[in-house]
């Protein structure tokens, strides 16, 4: 039996490539982005009641997630990418149907759109359905997950203070936290945790329209040295 389900809405977000992204919400609180509802969605009655509701579980399609051969085991980036595991007992993006599901911060309700924040969502991600978190039944403290019991451990963000200037600045251009969205998005670590990068290896990211870069000086650290706005046609 075959379902077909249309997208009620599309995510405009901070991220624009998978690279850096938090692997769960929450993580970085100042990740942020509007869903746009699509018609007939996109009218007051869809939304009505969502002023008393702080948080919503979106579902959502990985469109972005590459598609292959179905295997049963994912080798999770949490357990350092080398352990494999049940698909059933992973949040990968490699699924039976590429389907997510995400906790977010609903922070303002427009017409056509929801203001949301603390998100782990690319640019561009069809939603295919919106639901209240309901705390009550949501919110299980003594729920236990022996291989992710915690959220990932932070390694410590400095910045090069030309980097740091144009961040501030950007950040008022863009009426955006920009610089909480960099620091709470690079402390995760996004780089394999296989790889042991030499000190002159740099690495890159687009949030919003801004080209991050950074590097490792020594282990366990991370630096950042540019930020500049990147051009449409090399995003
Ligand atoms: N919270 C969701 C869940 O548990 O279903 C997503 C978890 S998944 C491990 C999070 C990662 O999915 C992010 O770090 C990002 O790299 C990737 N991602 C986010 N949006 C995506 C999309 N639309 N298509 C493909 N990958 C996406």
């Amino acid at each position: 039996m075959a379902y077909h389900f249309d997208p009620v809405g599309i995510v405009h977000s901070c991220f624009h490539e998978k690279f850096a992204i938090p692997r769960q919400p929450s993580l970085a609180p100042a990740a942020r982005g509007i869903l746009e509802l699509l018609p007939p969605y996109d009218q007051p009655e869809a939304t009505a009641g969502l002023e008393g509701v702080s948080h919503l579980w979106l579902l959502f399609v990985f469109h972005a997630a590459s598609s292959g051969p179905q295997h049963l085991r994912v080798r999770p980036p949490r357990l350092g990418g080398n352990q494999r595991i049940g698909v059933f007992a992973s949040r990968s993006t490699h699924r039976p149907n590429p389907i997510g599901q995400s906790v977010v911060r609903l922070d303002a309700v427009e017409q056509g759109k929801l203001l949301i924040s603390g998100i782990d969502l690319l640019d561009g991600t069809p939603v295919l359905d919106i639901k209240p978190y309901l705390p009550y039944a949501d919110s299980l403290p003594h729920a236990h997950n022996a291989m992710a019991d915690t959220a990932p451990q932070l390694i410590s963000v400095a910045w090069k203070p030309v980097a740091w200037q144009a961040a501030r600045e950007h950040a008022q251009r863009l009426q955006q936290p920009v610089i909480e969205l960099i620091e709470q998005c690079l402390a995760q670590d996004p780089k394999p945790a296989y790889q042991q990068p030499q000190p002159e290896r740099e690495y890159g990211v687009r949030f919003w329209d801004l080209n991050v870069r950074w590097h490792y000086p020594h282990a366990g650290c991370i630096q950042i040295v540019s930020i500049e706005l990147q051009s449409i046609a090399t995003a």
